[in-house]
């Protein structure tokens, strides 16, 4: 495989075989894998994008049961919508993935559109997401890339993912893809990456791909196309809870749990009132929350 053609080599077909036979028998029983449902699968990767997985695929549950049709999410309040979306982190999400709903039944006619342009005009889906659901609802040849697959597929074909461009490693990705069965090829893919090719270490010897990978084989890439900067010595992690994302976690998750207006006058953990006010305001800007003044501060809660 020519690791920086602009048309790179297809994957062999035995090595397509064997990781296909290898998640057929070993694959993640994950409750959103047994449908093909456009709607279904378009919900369980907004879950999935920032999710773990058992995590999303146990909230894709419920959510199914709340929300079984996209005319039921676009129709449903916003206040019920995230409350059903708690414990999933990255509350936008949720917000996102309602307005696409109505954007479905407004533009579309409640049906999840096929093609990869369309669904990336959806509101809260990137390129990964189109893709994913295209080959996995709709069994389009298209090779759907985070940094996971990005990575199984940069070792197998050439020791290493920096020996890619992001177009080269998406010319490869789409090449992958075995045309009869996308949809298992994107989360077999997926389970490779998170069960054996994993970052540091990757496990080869557990590894369907190993008697074709080029990382296996020893090979590493001498340089990519890629000219990066020099390591910068890591900065320590800030404490989640000094964090803007831990803040808005805890004002959205006090707002879900009250019925009415909910006052936000105090600082909030390491927090102060300012900053939690200006939490707020962002907040509400981003449609997950209605805010009004008081003569004490801001008041907040659940969009109606
Ligand atoms: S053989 Fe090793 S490096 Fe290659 S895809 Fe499998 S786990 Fe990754």
């Amino acid at each position: 495989m020519d690791p920086a053609a602009d048309a790179p080599a297809p994957v062999p077909p035995a090595l397509r075989d064997a990781v296909l036979a290898w998640y057929d028998a070993t694959g993640r029983e994950l409750a959103f894998r047994a449908t093909s449902d456009p709607y279904a699968v378009l919900v369980s990767e907004l879950m999935a994008q920032q999710t773990q997985a058992l995590r999303a695929a146990e909230a894709w549950t419920g959510w199914m049961d709340r929300f079984p049709s996209v005319e039921a999410l676009a129709a449903a309040p916003v206040a019920d919508v995230l409350r059903a979306w708690a414990g999933l982190g990255y509350n936008r999400r949720a917000v996102h993935l309602h307005r696409a709903a109505k954007v479905i039944v407004a533009e579309h006619g409640g049906r999840v559109p096929s093609s990869v342009a369309e669904l990336e005009a959806l509101p809260g889906v990137g390129p990964y997401t189109a893709r994913a659901v295209a080959a996995i609802a709709f069994g389009q040849p298209v090779g759907a890339v985070d940094v996971n697959v990005k990575r199984v597929l940069g070792r197998m074909a050439a020791g290493g993912p920096e020996a890619f461009t992001p177009a080269a490693i998406q010319a490869l990705a789409d090449a992958s893809v075995p045309v009869d069965r996308a949809g298992a090829w994107t989360h077999a893919l997926m389970d490779v990456g998170q069960r054996v090719c994993r970052p540091r270490r990757p496990n080869c010897a557990d590894c369907p791909a190993i008697a074709w990978c080029a990382y296996a084989a020893g090979v590493r890439p001498t340089s990519g196309p890629i000219d990066r900067p020099a390591a910068r010595p890591r900065r320590p992690e800030p404490a989640f809870e000094s964090t803007n994302r831990w803040l808005r976690g805890r004002i959205v998750q006090r707002a879900r749990d009250a019925t009415g207006w909910v006052p936000f006058v105090d600082g909030i953990g390491e927090h102060g009132p300012g900053a939690v006010r200006a939490a707020v305001v962002a907040l509400s800007r981003d449609g997950l929350l209605e805010i009004r003044e008081t003569p004490t501060g801001v008041e907040a809660r659940l969009p109606r």
